[in-house]
């Protein structure tokens, strides 16, 4: 029987999808970067100051979670703090032997200090970039819209992801809260991004029901679904997602801070996976839920006592829902694969599918075809 270890965990190459830059600072930076800028914090020593912001604990619901992001913002207003934050993301998940993230944000949110958009892209793109030198983690950057904010400031940021699009930039997405804000005021915005061949996912199905996944998949027509934890609301449109393939970036300890869950064990995760449907894994904010993409590995497995080879399964949907061009994902998956191998073999795990000759997956024909949906 296989035994999943942390250090198992740890030591297989995995992405990060979903992880929002002004919730993933480290707690030291963001102390010494309010310094350095002689900008006030509520603390500054950083289990007080994470006490104060409640960070890694639960919140009311989702708009108070957000309201960590007020300090945060506060220090990334200049090109320096935003290369160091970019980098020092990209520089975290590296360690834990993440191969592959999307880094998102609005840039929007970034200009109180006068900074203008393109400069505010190339200052995360050169810490990605710095990042990818040192340590070869590959990366993309996801450009938000808000949701509460006028369907113009959507589109002005949709012209800007286009301009940056195969620069750095890979994808364009919804974020904000939820409640009284529909997707489908920012239709204008994803019907641009879509007429020039972008990718886009869209914050949907965390605070508010099925209706705003709906709205995302048919009003902005993602590719990908922010959370969609309350999908399983929706037993037609929850089919229709798994028929088109559409994935779901879940971020675990995040829905159970923010209340789209009560608790994890009432997370879905277990019966979208035994549903059929692409899953993957991710951290949404490292610093304001306090987790690591390992953690969130570790959780599902503790909570949801998954396989080994339903691991495998969230690891290579994590890499086949990348928006990543088909035929480098289909090179980057190879070695994906071939790197799980040995850190199997290294921690003495096997495929337990295999064995019974069972295929309930199709992981085990990856080996030829490493695409097989
Ligand atoms: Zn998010």
């Amino acid at each position: 029987m296989n035994q999943i270890t942390e250090a198992f965990l740890h030591d297989i190459p995995k992405t990060d999808l979903h992880v929002h830059l002004d919730g993933s600072l480290r707690i030291e930076t963001l102390i010494e970067l309010a310094r350095e800028r002689n900008i006030p914090l509520p603390a500054y020593e950083p289990d007080r100051l994470k006490e104060i912001l409640n960070i890694g604990g639960i919140h009311e619901n989702l708009e108070s979670y957000l309201r960590v992001f007020d300090t945060t913002l506060k220090v990334l207003q200049d090109e320096d703090a935003l290369t160091r934050t970019a980098f020092e993301l990209a520089e975290d998940a590296a360690l834990e032997n993440c191969r592959y993230i999307e880094v998102r944000y609005s840039p929007i949110l970034h200009q109180r200090e006068g900074l203008s958009l393109p400069v505010i892209v190339e200052s995360v793109a050169a810490g990605l970039r710095e990042a990818k030198k040192k340590y070869g983690i590959m990366s993309g950057q996801i450009i938000c819209a808000m949701r509460h904010m006028p369907p113009q400031s959507s589109l002005r940021l949709a012209e800007l992801a286009v301009a940056f699009k195969n620069k750095g930039v890979v994808g364009f997405d919804l974020a904000g809260g939820e409640m009284n804000n529909p997707a489908e005021k920012h239709a204008e915005a994803f019907a641009f991004i879509r007429k020039n061949n972008l990718n886009s996912t869209v914050h949907a199905g965390e605070a508010y029901g099925a209706r705003s996944i709906h709205q995302a998949i048919h009003d902005c027509n993602a590719h990908r679904i922010g959370h969609g934890t309350r999908l399983r609301e929706n037993g037609d449109l929850l089919n229709y997602i798994n028929d088109h393939r559409i994935p779901l970036e879940v971020c675990l300890k995040s829905n159970a801070q923010t209340g789209a869950v009560d608790a994890i064990e009432n997370h879905p995760l277990k019966f979208y996976m035994d549903f059929g449907l692409r899953i993957t894994l991710n951290t949404d904010n490292r610093l304001v839920t306090d987790t690591t993409i390992t953690e969130e590995y570790k959780l599902a497995c503790q909570v949801f006592h998954l396989t080994y080879d339903e691991v495998k399964r969230l690891v290579v949907d994590g890499f086949k829902s990348a928006f990543m061009p088909f035929r480098k994902k289909r090179e980057v998956m190879r070695l994906v694969l071939d790197e799980f191998e040995q850190v199997s073999q290294k921690h003495g795990l096997r495929s337990e599918v295999a064995t019974r000759g069972v295929s309930r997956y199709a992981i085990d024909r990856i080996g030829e075809d490493p695409m097989p949906d």
